[in-house]
Protein backbone atom coordinates (compact mmCIF):
# COMPACT_ATOMS: atom_id res chain seq x y z
CA UNK A 1 0.00 0.00 0.00
CA UNK A 2 0.95 3.68 -0.52
CA UNK A 3 1.34 6.06 2.33
CA UNK A 4 2.87 9.54 3.27
CA UNK A 5 6.18 9.15 4.88
CA UNK A 6 8.00 12.02 6.20
CA UNK A 7 11.94 11.73 5.57
CA UNK A 8 13.00 15.36 7.17
CA UNK A 9 11.78 19.05 6.81
CA UNK A 10 10.29 19.47 3.62
CA UNK A 11 11.28 15.93 2.35
CA UNK A 12 7.60 14.07 2.33
CA UNK A 13 7.21 11.27 -0.38
CA UNK A 14 4.35 8.53 -1.14
CA UNK A 15 5.73 5.22 -0.48
CA UNK A 16 5.31 1.93 -0.86
CA UNK A 17 4.67 0.41 2.88
CA UNK A 18 4.11 -3.31 4.08
CA UNK A 19 0.47 -3.45 6.03
CA UNK A 20 1.12 -4.73 9.66
CA UNK A 21 -0.52 -8.75 10.04
CA UNK A 22 -4.11 -8.80 11.38
CA UNK A 23 -4.30 -9.97 14.96
CA UNK A 24 -7.37 -11.66 16.70
CA UNK A 25 -8.52 -8.54 18.02
CA UNK A 26 -7.56 -5.92 15.24
CA UNK A 27 -9.47 -4.63 12.40
CA UNK A 28 -8.49 -3.59 9.03
CA UNK A 29 -9.74 0.26 7.71
CA UNK A 30 -9.27 1.41 4.24
CA UNK A 31 -8.50 5.03 5.03
CA UNK A 32 -11.19 6.99 3.53
CA UNK A 33 -10.19 10.67 4.80
CA UNK A 34 -7.07 12.24 6.57
CA UNK A 35 -6.85 15.45 8.56
CA UNK A 36 -3.58 17.74 8.27
CA UNK A 37 -2.73 19.09 11.68
CA UNK A 38 -0.61 21.61 13.33
CA UNK A 39 1.72 18.63 14.49
CA UNK A 40 1.85 17.43 11.01
CA UNK A 41 2.96 20.58 9.67
CA UNK A 42 5.30 21.01 12.29
CA UNK A 43 7.22 17.51 10.81
CA UNK A 44 6.63 18.81 7.21
CA UNK A 45 8.01 22.19 7.69
CA UNK A 46 10.67 22.03 10.44
CA UNK A 47 11.66 17.94 10.94
CA UNK A 48 9.60 18.08 14.06
CA UNK A 49 9.14 21.08 17.17
CA UNK A 50 10.92 21.62 20.39
CA UNK A 51 13.01 18.61 21.31
CA UNK A 52 10.74 16.20 19.01
CA UNK A 53 12.79 15.75 15.78
CA UNK A 54 12.34 13.22 13.15
CA UNK A 55 15.58 10.70 13.52
CA UNK A 56 13.96 8.45 11.01
CA UNK A 57 11.45 8.40 8.02
CA UNK A 58 7.94 8.49 9.71
CA UNK A 59 4.07 8.05 8.41
CA UNK A 60 2.20 11.47 9.33
CA UNK A 61 -1.09 11.26 10.42
CA UNK A 62 -3.60 10.76 13.16
CA UNK A 63 -6.48 12.48 12.21
CA UNK A 64 -8.56 9.63 10.14
CA UNK A 65 -11.75 7.88 9.04
CA UNK A 66 -12.40 4.75 6.45
CA UNK A 67 -14.53 1.74 6.41
CA UNK A 68 -13.41 -1.16 8.06
CA UNK A 69 -12.53 -3.90 5.38
CA UNK A 70 -11.49 -7.54 7.21
CA UNK A 71 -11.41 -7.82 11.50
CA UNK A 72 -10.07 -10.38 13.12
CA UNK A 73 -11.48 -13.73 14.95
CA UNK A 74 -11.90 -12.20 18.65
CA UNK A 75 -12.96 -8.81 16.87
CA UNK A 76 -16.59 -8.32 18.50
CA UNK A 77 -18.12 -5.05 17.86
CA UNK A 78 -17.39 -3.99 14.24
CA UNK A 79 -17.85 -5.91 11.11
CA UNK A 80 -16.60 -5.31 7.73
CA UNK A 81 -18.37 -2.64 6.19
CA UNK A 82 -18.54 -0.03 9.18
CA UNK A 83 -17.63 3.57 8.86
CA UNK A 84 -15.27 4.25 11.51
CA UNK A 85 -13.43 7.01 13.24
CA UNK A 86 -10.40 5.74 14.27
CA UNK A 87 -8.71 6.89 17.54
CA UNK A 88 -4.89 7.34 16.88
CA UNK A 89 -4.20 7.15 20.44
CA UNK A 90 -3.17 4.28 22.30
CA UNK A 91 -2.32 3.68 25.69
CA UNK A 92 -0.73 0.99 27.68
CA UNK A 93 -4.18 0.72 29.70
CA UNK A 94 -1.39 -0.68 32.69
CA UNK A 95 0.58 2.08 33.88
CA UNK A 96 -0.32 4.11 37.13
CA UNK A 97 -2.06 6.93 34.84
CA UNK A 98 -4.28 4.28 32.87
CA UNK A 99 -5.35 2.89 36.07
CA UNK A 100 -6.43 6.38 37.40
CA UNK A 101 -8.30 7.40 34.27
CA UNK A 102 -5.56 9.65 33.02
CA UNK A 103 -4.91 7.92 29.98
CA UNK A 104 -3.76 10.86 28.03
CA UNK A 105 -0.58 10.74 30.42
CA UNK A 106 0.47 7.33 29.85
CA UNK A 107 3.73 6.51 30.14
CA UNK A 108 3.72 4.00 27.08
CA UNK A 109 1.64 6.18 24.92
CA UNK A 110 1.80 5.10 21.13
CA UNK A 111 0.11 7.82 18.97
CA UNK A 112 0.21 7.88 15.50
CA UNK A 113 2.64 9.98 13.68
CA UNK A 114 4.46 10.94 16.74
CA UNK A 115 8.07 11.25 17.14
CA UNK A 116 8.24 11.60 20.84
CA UNK A 117 9.78 8.18 20.88
CA UNK A 118 12.19 5.98 19.14
CA UNK A 119 11.49 4.03 17.05
CA UNK A 120 9.28 6.54 16.17
CA UNK A 121 4.90 5.41 15.99
CA UNK A 122 4.30 5.20 12.33
CA UNK A 123 1.27 7.14 11.28
CA UNK A 124 -1.99 6.95 9.62
CA UNK A 125 -1.78 8.23 6.43
CA UNK A 126 -1.65 5.53 4.05
CA UNK A 127 -4.15 3.42 2.40
CA UNK A 128 -4.86 0.97 4.77
CA UNK A 129 -4.57 0.58 9.07
CA UNK A 130 -4.23 -2.02 11.02
CA UNK A 131 -5.59 -1.08 14.58
CA UNK A 132 -7.26 -2.38 17.75
CA UNK A 133 -10.79 -2.73 16.90
CA UNK A 134 -11.42 -0.43 20.24
CA UNK A 135 -9.81 2.56 18.41
CA UNK A 136 -12.81 2.47 15.97
CA UNK A 137 -15.73 4.37 16.61
CA UNK A 138 -18.78 3.50 14.45
CA UNK A 139 -20.20 7.13 13.06
CA UNK A 140 -23.90 7.59 12.28
CA UNK A 141 -25.28 6.88 9.16
CA UNK A 142 -25.42 10.99 7.53
CA UNK A 143 -21.88 11.87 9.36
CA UNK A 144 -19.28 11.84 6.21
CA UNK A 145 -15.85 10.22 6.44
CA UNK A 146 -14.42 13.63 6.20
CA UNK A 147 -16.72 14.87 9.47
CA UNK A 148 -15.86 11.51 10.94
CA UNK A 149 -12.05 12.83 10.86
CA UNK A 150 -12.67 15.74 12.66
CA UNK A 151 -13.33 13.37 15.82
CA UNK A 152 -9.57 13.63 16.45
CA UNK A 153 -9.09 17.55 16.80
CA UNK A 154 -12.62 18.07 18.32
CA UNK A 155 -11.86 15.62 21.36
CA UNK A 156 -8.56 18.09 21.92
CA UNK A 157 -11.02 20.77 22.28
CA UNK A 158 -13.51 19.09 23.89
CA UNK A 159 -10.76 17.85 26.79
CA UNK A 160 -9.72 21.57 26.84
CA UNK A 161 -13.08 22.70 27.50
CA UNK A 162 -13.34 19.95 30.21
CA UNK A 163 -10.18 21.59 31.59
CA UNK A 164 -11.71 24.80 32.12
CA UNK A 165 -14.11 23.89 34.32
CA UNK A 166 -17.84 24.88 33.95
CA UNK A 167 -18.45 27.30 30.94
CA UNK A 168 -22.67 27.08 31.26
CA UNK A 169 -23.16 31.04 30.95
CA UNK A 170 -19.91 32.02 31.11
CA UNK A 171 -18.34 34.53 28.46
CA UNK A 172 -15.00 33.05 26.77
CA UNK A 173 -12.03 34.06 24.54
CA UNK A 174 -9.99 32.45 22.22
CA UNK A 175 -6.80 33.34 21.26
CA UNK A 176 -5.57 31.97 17.72
CA UNK A 177 -8.40 30.93 14.87
CA UNK A 178 -6.85 27.85 13.24
CA UNK A 179 -8.35 24.36 13.57
CA UNK A 180 -8.06 24.61 17.26
CA UNK A 181 -8.99 27.95 18.56
CA UNK A 182 -12.15 27.22 15.90
CA UNK A 183 -12.97 24.05 17.39
CA UNK A 184 -12.47 25.41 20.55
CA UNK A 185 -15.54 27.76 19.66
CA UNK A 186 -18.15 24.90 19.03
CA UNK A 187 -16.37 22.80 21.87
CA UNK A 188 -17.07 25.89 24.42
CA UNK A 189 -20.48 26.62 23.11
CA UNK A 190 -21.69 23.41 23.10
CA UNK A 191 -20.12 23.41 27.04
CA UNK A 192 -22.46 26.50 27.80
CA UNK A 193 -20.37 29.08 27.28
CA UNK A 194 -22.73 32.54 26.71
CA UNK A 195 -20.29 34.79 24.68
CA UNK A 196 -17.07 33.83 22.90
CA UNK A 197 -15.10 36.04 21.52
CA UNK A 198 -12.28 35.54 19.10
CA UNK A 199 -8.38 36.88 18.67
CA UNK A 200 -6.03 36.41 15.35
CA UNK A 201 -4.09 38.32 13.64
CA UNK A 202 -5.54 36.98 10.22
CA UNK A 203 -8.82 38.45 9.12
CA UNK A 204 -9.14 34.68 6.42
CA UNK A 205 -8.68 32.70 9.64
CA UNK A 206 -11.40 34.74 12.04
CA UNK A 207 -14.09 33.81 9.07
CA UNK A 208 -13.84 30.47 10.31
CA UNK A 209 -14.34 31.23 13.79
CA UNK A 210 -17.23 33.03 13.06
CA UNK A 211 -18.25 30.08 10.76
CA UNK A 212 -18.29 27.86 13.88
CA UNK A 213 -19.91 30.34 15.87
CA UNK A 214 -18.00 32.85 17.23
CA UNK A 215 -19.92 35.58 18.20
CA UNK A 216 -17.59 38.47 18.14
CA UNK A 217 -13.77 37.87 16.28
CA UNK A 218 -11.28 40.42 16.60
CA UNK A 219 -8.13 41.18 14.80
CA UNK A 220 -5.54 42.56 16.92
CA UNK A 221 -2.87 43.18 14.45
CA UNK A 222 -5.23 45.61 12.44
CA UNK A 223 -7.05 46.49 16.05
CA UNK A 224 -5.33 46.13 19.30
CA UNK A 225 -7.65 48.46 21.09
CA UNK A 226 -10.55 46.09 20.49
CA UNK A 227 -9.34 43.60 22.81
CA UNK A 228 -7.65 46.07 25.35
CA UNK A 229 -10.97 47.17 26.17
CA UNK A 230 -11.96 43.87 27.90
CA UNK A 231 -9.42 44.77 30.63
CA UNK A 232 -11.73 46.81 31.90
CA UNK A 233 -12.38 46.75 36.11
CA UNK A 234 -9.95 43.66 35.91
CA UNK A 235 -11.31 42.08 33.07
CA UNK A 236 -13.97 40.57 31.31
CA UNK A 237 -13.82 37.01 30.31
CA UNK A 238 -14.20 33.76 33.00
CA UNK A 239 -11.97 31.65 30.83
CA UNK A 240 -9.34 32.03 27.85
CA UNK A 241 -8.52 29.07 25.60
CA UNK A 242 -5.09 30.11 24.17
CA UNK A 243 -5.10 28.37 20.98
CA UNK A 244 -1.85 30.04 18.99
CA UNK A 245 1.16 29.25 21.15
CA UNK A 246 1.87 33.11 21.02
CA UNK A 247 3.21 35.01 24.04
CA UNK A 248 1.64 38.17 23.36
CA UNK A 249 -1.74 36.21 23.15
CA UNK A 250 -0.55 34.66 26.26
CA UNK A 251 0.13 38.24 27.69
CA UNK A 252 -2.71 39.83 26.41
CA UNK A 253 -4.87 37.09 27.86
CA UNK A 254 -3.33 38.19 31.37
CA UNK A 255 -5.01 41.74 30.99
CA UNK A 256 -8.77 40.68 30.12
CA UNK A 257 -9.36 37.14 32.09
CA UNK A 258 -11.47 38.49 35.22
CA UNK A 259 -9.81 37.63 38.62
CA UNK A 260 -9.92 33.89 39.85
CA UNK A 261 -10.54 33.11 35.55
CA UNK A 262 -9.29 30.20 33.97
CA UNK A 263 -6.51 30.10 31.45
CA UNK A 264 -6.21 27.00 29.21
CA UNK A 265 -3.45 26.71 27.28
CA UNK A 266 -3.57 24.39 24.45
CA UNK A 267 -1.14 26.11 21.87
CA UNK A 268 2.59 24.38 22.10
CA UNK A 269 4.51 28.02 22.52
CA UNK A 270 7.80 27.14 23.75
CA UNK A 271 9.56 29.09 26.23
CA UNK A 272 7.32 32.02 26.86
CA UNK A 273 7.90 35.26 29.56
CA UNK A 274 5.11 36.52 31.51
CA UNK A 275 4.42 38.49 34.39
CA UNK A 276 3.82 36.67 37.71
CA UNK A 277 2.27 39.47 39.08
CA UNK A 278 -0.75 39.50 37.19
CA UNK A 279 -1.22 35.70 37.57
CA UNK A 280 -0.54 36.05 40.98
CA UNK A 281 -2.21 39.46 41.66
CA UNK A 282 -5.91 38.27 40.27
CA UNK A 283 -5.79 34.87 41.13
CA UNK A 284 -5.77 33.30 37.74
CA UNK A 285 -5.39 29.68 37.16
CA UNK A 286 -2.97 28.78 34.08
CA UNK A 287 -3.85 25.40 33.20
CA UNK A 288 -2.62 23.15 30.44
CA UNK A 289 -4.53 20.85 28.20
CA UNK A 290 -2.79 17.48 26.25
CA UNK A 291 -4.71 15.62 23.76
CA UNK A 292 -7.84 13.72 25.08
CA UNK A 293 -8.90 10.35 26.39
CA UNK A 294 -12.93 9.69 26.42
CA UNK A 295 -13.48 12.97 24.61
CA UNK A 296 -12.87 11.01 21.46
CA UNK A 297 -15.76 8.82 21.92
CA UNK A 298 -18.17 12.11 23.31
CA UNK A 299 -17.20 13.53 19.97
CA UNK A 300 -18.17 10.73 17.72
CA UNK A 301 -21.52 11.26 19.39
CA UNK A 302 -21.85 14.64 19.24
CA UNK A 303 -21.05 14.45 15.55
CA UNK A 304 -23.76 11.78 15.06
CA UNK A 305 -26.46 13.49 17.04
CA UNK A 306 -25.74 16.40 14.62
CA UNK A 307 -25.25 19.07 17.89
CA UNK A 308 -21.90 20.54 16.25
CA UNK A 309 -21.10 21.05 12.97
CA UNK A 310 -17.50 20.91 11.77
CA UNK A 311 -17.93 20.82 7.95
CA UNK A 312 -17.59 24.89 8.05
CA UNK A 313 -14.04 24.66 9.00
CA UNK A 314 -13.37 21.81 6.19
CA UNK A 315 -11.58 24.61 4.06
CA UNK A 316 -10.22 22.11 0.95
CA UNK A 317 -9.67 18.52 0.36
CA UNK A 318 -7.05 17.20 -2.06
CA UNK A 319 -5.85 13.57 -3.24
CA UNK A 320 -3.10 12.07 -0.69
CA UNK A 321 -1.27 11.56 -3.87
CA UNK A 322 -0.77 15.87 -3.86
CA UNK A 323 0.23 15.81 -0.34
CA UNK A 324 3.20 18.03 -0.58
CA UNK A 325 0.36 20.24 -2.42
CA UNK A 326 -1.89 19.52 0.51
CA UNK A 327 0.45 20.50 3.03
CA UNK A 328 1.56 23.55 1.23
CA UNK A 329 -2.00 24.64 1.32
CA UNK A 330 -2.77 23.60 4.86
CA UNK A 331 0.35 26.34 6.03
CA UNK A 332 -1.42 29.09 4.46
CA UNK A 333 -3.55 31.12 6.85
CA UNK A 334 -5.01 33.10 4.58
CA UNK A 335 -6.48 30.01 2.93
CA UNK A 336 -6.84 27.51 4.69
CA UNK A 337 -8.53 26.24 7.97
CA UNK A 338 -8.73 22.48 7.89
CA UNK A 339 -7.35 20.75 4.92
CA UNK A 340 -8.16 16.77 4.06
CA UNK A 341 -6.48 14.22 1.83
CA UNK A 342 -8.77 11.70 0.26
CA UNK A 343 -7.69 7.85 0.33
ZN1 LIG B 1 -0.43 3.77 30.34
Amino acid sequence: MRAIVAHAAKDLRIETVTGAELGPTDIRVRIGVGGICGSDLHYYNHGGFGLVRLQEPMILGHEIAGVVEAVGSAARRVKPGDRVAVNPSRPCGKCRYCLEGLANQCLDMRFYGSAMRFPHVQGAFRETLVCEESQAHIVADDVTLAEAAMAEPLAVCLHAARRAGSLLGKRALVAGSGPIGALAVVAARRAGAAEIVVTDVADGALRFARAAGADRTINVAADPDALAAYGADKGAFDAMFEASGSEAALRSGLDVVRPRGVIVQIGLGGEIKMPMNALVGKELELRGTFRFHQEFTLAVELLGKRLVDVKPLISATLPFTQAIEAFELAGDRTRSMKVQLAF
